[in-house]
């Protein structure tokens, strides 16, 4: 079976950097669910980052593939310098995939860490600016298929394919 990596905060876990979640209602998740098939990851509490933590976001002009090329770093809005928990929260997503055989991720946009669309332009202005957060952009790199959380529909178009319904 076909598993599939998801944010926490989509599954309705309060692991946001304010404390809240941001659960996705769709009746593909409870499906999902009663099959086995989600894994279930805040990649940026697993690095050990505390709830509720400040604001982060990408150095401006970059993304989340900058920040794995070394190139950029993310930072909170505080100043505090996150990059290294940010490439330890991308870290363990991509071995939590690799060791329970998620081959699809479903995350939520916008976030440095899950954004698979869009990140915010490190300006903390609510500016968007096209590209992956730094876990989004591991995945990929590790052959994981990445969906937002916007694109549900089209995962399950591709589940369908990939299992053969
Ligand atoms: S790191 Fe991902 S799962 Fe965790 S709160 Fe941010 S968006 Fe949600």
């Amino acid at each position: 079976m076909n598993k599939i990596l998801v944010s926490a905060c989509l599954m309705g876990h309060a692991v946001r950097y304010d404390g809240r979640a941001k659960p996705l209602a769709h009746p593909a998740i409870e499906q999902w669910r009663q099959e086995g098939r989600l894994v279930t990851i805040c990649p940026e509490m697993s690095a050990g980052m505390p709830v509720p933590r400040p604001p982060a976001e990408i150095e401006p002009g970059n993304t989340g593939e900058d920040v794995l090329s070394g190139h950029a770093g993310v930072f909170e809005i505080t100043g505090g310098h996150v990059t290294h928990e940010f490439l330890q929260a991308a870290e363990n997503a991509v071995a939590l995939a690799r060791d329970t055989g998620c081959r699809y991720a479903l995350l939520i946009d916008g976030s440095p860490s899950c954004g698979s669309g869009f990140v915010y332009d490190g300006s903390f202005s609510g500016n968007r600016k096209t590209g992956s957060g730094v876990t989004a952009a591991a995945l990929r790199r590790a052959g994981v298929e990445v969906f937002s959380h916007g694109d549900i529909e089209r995962l399950i178009e591709r589940l369908a394919a990939a299992d053969g319904g």
